[in-house]
């Protein structure tokens, strides 16, 4: 009989229903979708070799026709089955979900195919049986493959039409089990004897399980966890299907510099399994220390959060800590995109336990508008430089300015610092912006020529993050080399802050700038540690005193004492000291007094644009 293709079809199908139903996998729609076309595989390859083997006993033997004909009729009707699942496996995630068009396509392919089934079952089925050619025919089998006919042809365009939303492999799945099934139906056409498309289906269903639906490829080989990439795919999932989720982070983190490679990894497989004792909700293994969990309400997300976290003493044996990182709601973000640059910006915060409330998600939602804003700035070269003159006591001449940038925003209006430089330190655009600073100033230096109005230095803030680690301070020698300008009219400003952070590496950069005769001015003195060691073992000549710090002079009866010890100190260390925020001639007298070598503040002129400054300079130097 006319089965052994058939058969081995159904092996084939049965070894992956097996497989795909042994291992660990996540609830996702693709996953539901592709386990009813292998059930419908499967179906339909019974039916089918029951189909034959009932024409054969009819047409030999006086086996009931009825039986026969209903035997054929079943299979036909789950041969459309197949067809139809196919299309809904590939058409789901792909046409817009709240497009009414996209409905009307949907309810269309319902209904025919509700109307396809009811017909088959009702109109006249025939059959027919000669050595090895077998097949049913009639209006019933007439209705079977046009449907067929159709949901191959639908699923082929939607997938063509659809192709730049899924990875290139998916594509080339879906387009080779399609083909390849449409090829067998043609050949099985030109040559009755030969029944192939049960073994096509079969065959399609492995190309789909290997290439895409294996879930081993979401399982990290060492703790059996999901991995971040079936993350991806599961939050992918649940916005796309408007499931709402809470999410628990942990991540460890070891207190000592040298960690045990087998103590590691043994630590990671106890939270592993920690995780997993939780409960059935899956757990992923997002980073070599960071794991997560999610859960499908929040209030179960806390619960077990709590119990982690009395749990977390007793997983490892390490000197290490938990932080945790919790998502009570995911539709507080907007989609995945926004729930994963969260999830990137967050999991590094150096607090134990962070939160995803409504504000802290605005946050980042105006850090990143922020960080366009910046991008666009560069992009559309709409970074400016402003100077603001310092007014050198002893000469009695505006001879130092500080550089500050400003964005023009498209419209005209400015963007002060303190508005988007913090961003740009977290995001890294410090680098670019710092770049791009730089190159002004020095423009600036060689077209406008200050030093003709008496303009010895300008002084450009630096941050720590635009030094660097390979080629020290390599883009600063460079622009200035480039433009030809003499090292000695740059005064990089740089701050405690970021002198604390890395102090090695901010002193290794200094030095090879100082060879080169640019100089120094440490920044913001009074608002950080302000310890002593900073500013004494640190490079640096100018001490500039930061607007709060002169300021606590003229609020604060204690601070009356420490600011001129302060100046004399510096002073006998050779230093010289700026005191910024001077905004009144008193406060102005008052500093003179007190023996500060240059002022800068509002009283002689907030920061300017370039022409501006050149007219101050023209105006005050040259008298
Ligand atoms: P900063 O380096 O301490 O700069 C001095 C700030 O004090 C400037 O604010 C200046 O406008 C302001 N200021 C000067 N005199 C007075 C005064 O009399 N009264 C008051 N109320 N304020 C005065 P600005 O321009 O808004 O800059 C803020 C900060 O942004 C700067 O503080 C600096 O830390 C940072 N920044 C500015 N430009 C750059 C840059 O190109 N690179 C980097 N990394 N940081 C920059
Ligand atoms: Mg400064
Ligand atoms: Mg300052």
């Amino acid at each position: 009989m006319n089965i052994e293709l058939q058969c081995c079809a159904l092996f084939v199908i049965f070894t992956i229903a097996v497989m795909f139903m042994r291992e660990k996998k996540l609830d996702l729609m693709n996953r539901k979708l592709f386990q009813r076309a292998v059930f419908a595989c499967f179906a339909c390859l019974i039916f089918d070799i029951l189909s034959v083997i009932c024409i054969n006993l009819s047409v030999n033997s006086d086996f009931n026709p009825v039986i026969t004909e209903f035997v054929c009729k079943l299979y036909i009707m789950l041969l459309v089955l197949q067809g139809y699942f196919g299309y809904i496996y590939v058409s789901t995630g792909l046409l817009p979900r709240d497009k009414t068009w996209a409905k009307a396509v949907r309810i269309f392919y319902h209904m025919i195919f509700a109307v396809g089934e009811i017909l088959m079952l009702v109109l006249p089925i025939g059959f027919t049986a000669s050595g090895r050619i077998v097949y049913s025919f009639g209006p019933s089998t007439t209705v079977a493959y046009s449907l067929s006919a159709i949901y191959i042809l639908t699923t082929i365009v939607t997938t063509i039409v659809y192709r730049k939303q899924m990875p290139g492999r998916r594509f080339i799945a879906m387009i080779l089990w399609q083909g390849i099934w449409l090829l067998a139906a043609a050949v099985q056409f030109a040559v009755p004897q030969l029944l192939l498309v049960g073994f096509a289906s079969a065959f399609g269903m492995v190309i789909l399980y290997i290439q895409l639906e294996n879930p081993s490829e979401f399982i990290d080989g060492y703790t059996g966890l999901f991995t971040t990439h079936a993350l991806s795919a599961y939050v992918h999932d649940r916005y796309k299907f408007g499931k709402r989720f809470s999410l628990f982070t942990a991540q460890i983190h070891y207190l000592t510099n040298y960690v045990d490679y087998n103590m590691e990894q043994a630590a990671v497989m106890r939270t592993a399994r920690a995780l997993v004792s939780l409960g059935p909700e899956p757990a992923f293994r997002i980073d070599d220390d960071t794991f997560c969990v999610v859960y499908d309400d929040k209030d179960r997300m806390f619960e077990r959060a709590a119990n982690i976290k009395k749990q977390k003493d007793g997983v490892t044996d390490l000197p290490a800590k938990g932080t945790y990182l919790l998502v009570p709601d995911s539709m507080e973000m907007s989609g995945p995109d926004e729930f994963f640059r969260f999830l990137h910006t967050y999991l590094e915060a150096e607090e134990e336990i962070t939160v995803a409330s409504p504000k802290l998600v605005q946050k980042l939602r105006d850090q990143n508008g922020i960080k366009g804003l910046i991008d666009e700035a560069i992009r559309e070269d709409r970074i400016e430089v402003f100077y603001q003159p310092f007014y050198n006591v002893k000469e009695d001449c505006f001879d130092t300015a500080e550089a500050l940038v400003r964005i023009r925003t498209a419209d005209g209006n400015i963007v002060p610092p303190g508005q988007f430089i913090p961003v740009a330190e977290e995001t890294g655009q410090i680098l670019q912006l710092g770049i791009v600073v730089f190159e002004k100033v020095c423009q600036f230096l060689v077209r406008k020529d200050p030093d003709k109005y008496g303009l010895k230095q300008i002084e450009v803030n630096i941050s720590a993050a635009q030094f660097d680690i390979e080629n020290p301070a390599k883009f600063v020698m460079e622009t200035i080399e480039r433009y030809g300008i003499a090292p000695g009219r740059i005064n990089l400003e740089i701050t405690e802050t970021a002198a604390a952070k890395n102090r090695e590496l901010m002193l290794k950069n200094m030095n090879h700038l100082i060879e080169k005769g640019i100089t120094f001015s440490l920044d913001d003195f009074g608002t950080g540690l302000s310890n002593i060691d900073y500013f004494v073992n640190m490079p640096v000549g100018i001490i500039k005193f930061d607007y709060s710090f002169t300021h606590s002079y003229f609020e604060n009866d204690k601070t009356r004492y420490v600011l001129p010890g302060m100046v004399d100190i510096l002073h006998k260390l050779t230093m010289h000291v700026v005191a910024e925020g001077i905004e009144t001639e008193d406060q102005m007298n008052v500093m003179k007094i007190m023996g500060v070598d240059y002022i800068q503040g509002f009283y002689f002129s907030r920061p300017i644009p370039e022409a501006e400054f050149i007219d101050f300079l023209k105006e005050n130097n040259t008298k």
